[in-house]
């Protein structure tokens, strides 16, 4: 099953670029694995992708623990303080950053560590009140308060668009936030890169291809339906 998913996602990624004038090695496709035992990773990995999501830190840290060096961790769940200390060192990205103080908790461990930690600040941008992340009005002056730790390192934006039947209905928070990260990007503030833009999931990431994420966050597309009973 998870081959034939993953094949049909490929297919479906390579037609939204077509469709929007983009290049296929401009997306990368990471499976969003939480909830999933690590024999399904397993398989997945040995379909070549190498980009997997977590949102709980004590998973995303026994995964990493039991799963191939080469694999790009992404930490995709919100984060709290008191749990930095377990993941700084470890992941490639993490996409949910939305506050100074945990962009300082990051910086300190980083120093501490030896270590440059790349970021992502989620934006709510359905102003959504059961989402984290912050308003779109308060990103700037965010982006501008962390630019300024030396060890942390914003190369995007990240969101989660509402959950919606049709995708269409996301299409403008996802072109949303693509303007706004062309704002920033032209205030060209140090230390700060907006080459990245994660956002689109199972039920809309073909849409966010097309307004242009670089990076897109499927989980039951490719692994089934999650079952939380377990
Ligand atoms: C679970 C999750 C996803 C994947 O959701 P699906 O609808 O299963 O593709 C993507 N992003 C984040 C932040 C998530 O928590």
């Amino acid at each position: 099953m998870i081959v034939e998913n993953l094949q049909n996602i490929e297919n479906r990624i390579q037609e939204a670029c077509k469709r929007a004038g983009r290049k296929r090695d401009e997306v990368t496709l990471i499976a969003v694995s939480k909830t999933k035992p690590v024999e399904m990773l397993q398989e997945v990995y040995m379909e070549g992708i190498r980009d997997f999501g977590e949102n709980k830190v004590q998973e995303l840290c026994q995964k990493i623990e039991v799963l191939p060096e080469n694999i790009n961790w992404h930490m995709i769940g919100h984060l709290q303080t008191n749990k930095v200390k377990y993941i700084v060192g470890k992941t490639r990205l993490i996409h949910s950053v939305d506050s100074l103080k945990l962009a300082e908790e990051i910086q300190r461990l980083a120093e501490k560590r030896d270590v440059d930690v790349d970021i992502l600040v989620e934006v709510n941008i359905a102003n959504e009140e059961s989402k984290f992340g912050i308003s779109k009005e308060k990103v700037i002056d965010l982006v501008q308060a962390i630019s300024r730790l030396t060890r942390v390192h914003i190369k995007g934006l990240m969101t989660i668009a509402p959950l919606v039947n049709n995708p269409e209905d996301n299409r403008l928070f996802f072109r949303g936030i693509k303007e706004l990260s062309v704002d920033i990007k032209l205030q060209n503030i140090d230390n700060v890169s907006m080459d990245v833009l994660s956002m689109g999931m199972t039920g809309d990431y073909e849409v966010a291809i097309e307004e242009g994420a670089t990076m897109v966050r499927v989980g039951t597309g490719i692994f089934g339906e999650r079952n939380y009973n377990i």
